[in-house]
């Protein structure tokens, strides 16, 4: 029975492709990445945020990196007080600090993701690295 409703499925796929008078292979070329796919970089806070996207479209590998030279930032606390995390985004290149928050790191990756969601929702993402460029403050 269940042979059966597979074929019968089968059947009309085939059919169906067939009255479009597309292939299978040809369907499947027509299938266009989401644009939003290249949106991997953007900066925040003075800083350059890379990252990846999971197998569920989620956020993660977030990293910084220099937005002068793009080599990856080193990040420590360069804190006073015990419970207070000053975080300082050093690049080693350059041999600067790009910036410095006062937040814990965990809080600042989960701002920089939420501000990446928002710019999804609303289409706002910058499309070429020269609108990166561009966009230097969203904070
Ligand atoms: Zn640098």
């Amino acid at each position: 029975m269940l042979i059966l409703a597979i074929l019968i499925v089968i059947g009309i796929v085939v059919a169906a492709q067939s009255a479009l008078g597309v292939s299978p292979e040809q369907r499947f070329v027509k299938i266009d990445r989401p644009a939003w796919i290249s949106y991997t970089m953007d900066v925040f806070y003075d800083v350059r945020w890379r990252w990846t996207y999971g197998n569920s479209a989620e956020i993660e590998n977030v990293l910084p990196f220099c937005p002068r030279c793009d080599y990856q930032l080193t990040i420590r606390n360069i804190s006073n007080i015990p419970i207070v995390d000053v975080l300082a985004f050093h690049c080693d290149l350059c041999n600067r600090d790009v910036a410095t928050i006062q937040e814990p790191l965990s809080s600042i990756t989960s701002k920089v993701t939420r501000f990446i969601h928002q710019k999804l929702r609303t289409e706002t993402w910058p499309r070429s690295g020269r609108e990166i460029e561009e966009a230097r403050d969203h904070t």
